[in-house]
């Protein structure tokens, strides 16, 4: 059976009540549907707790969006890993294209997070791609590749036991375009391949998501690329009609 693990990234999005209403009707959804579909929900730091009370007795698991490299002390501002898991966290994204790109992280910082996280037994959402001018340079797999050494230097081939990797074309995200299904299907048997070799193992014991501008209009076509185990989904999780139809279709 395919793995099928949807991961709802709600950014910097959201409020006490919307994320509420919000959460209803897809716990509703979630309860009726009988499927092997995995739901992570991740919203702001701040609303953490309010949606661990909500989704609580459901199978939705918690994700958060981001944390420190450091324990708890005096570190103005920053979320440590221990406070992820006291407040029920189970999976950390790291690496978004976003944080690169507002927060100026670099490589060597996101694999001393995958780190961090991984030594607290929490899973790494590890997102991965190219910008624009990569993909019209046609050197998709060479980024992604530098991205999964960096992490490898750190950690070594461990890292890649329990992980998801999400590819994100910085390029496809909140931008209403997608790589080509062929497109995403090579890269993302690629990044398996990759990181096979790197353990040099058969069998895959990562999930891949892909990410960048996934919607209910083409969720069907995206769910027939076999390499992918889900998908990371931005602004189309933040619409209930949206995303309940996302996960009907998926
Ligand atoms: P969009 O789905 O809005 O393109 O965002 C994708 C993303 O960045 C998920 O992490």
């Amino acid at each position: 059976m395919k793995n099928k693990i949807i991961t709802a990234n709600w950014k910097s999005n959201g409020d006490t009540n919307s994320l509420h209403n919000l959460l209803i009707p897809i716990i509703d959804f979630i309860k009726k549907k009988e499927s092997m579909l995995k739901l992570i929900v991740v919203p702001p730091f701040v609303y953490l707790n309010q949606v661990h009370n909500i989704i609580i007795n459901t199978n939705i698991m918690l994700g958060a969006q981001n944390v420190d490299i450091h324990s708890n002390g005096a570190f103005t501002g920053e979320i440590s890993v221990d406070m992820l898991k006291d407040v029920h966290v189970c999976y950390v994204i790291i690496g978004h294209s976003e944080r690169k790109i507002y927060h100026k992280e670099s490589d060597l910082l996101i694999s001393k997070k995958i780190q961090i996280v991984q030594n607290a037994k929490l899973i790494p959402i590890f997102c991965i791609g190219e910008t624009e001018q990569d993909y019209k340079n046609g050197i998709t797999n060479q980024i992604c590749q530098k991205q999964i050494d960096s992490v490898f230097n750190v950690i070594g081939e461990k890292a890649f036991n329990n992980m998801i990797i999400a590819y994100e074309p910085v390029w496809a995200i909140g931008s209403g375009r997608t790589p080509s299904i062929d497109f995403i299907q090579d890269t993302c048997g690629h990044i398996t391949d990759y990181i096979l070799n790197i353990q040099n193992v058969k069998k895959k014991s990562f999930f891949i998501q892909y990410g960048g501008s996934v919607n209910e209009s083409n969720i069907e076509k995206l769910s027939k690329v076999i390499e992918i185990d889900g998908f990371l989904i931005g602004s189309a999780s933040l619409f209930i009609s949206r995303f309940l139809k996302i996960l009907t279709k998926y």
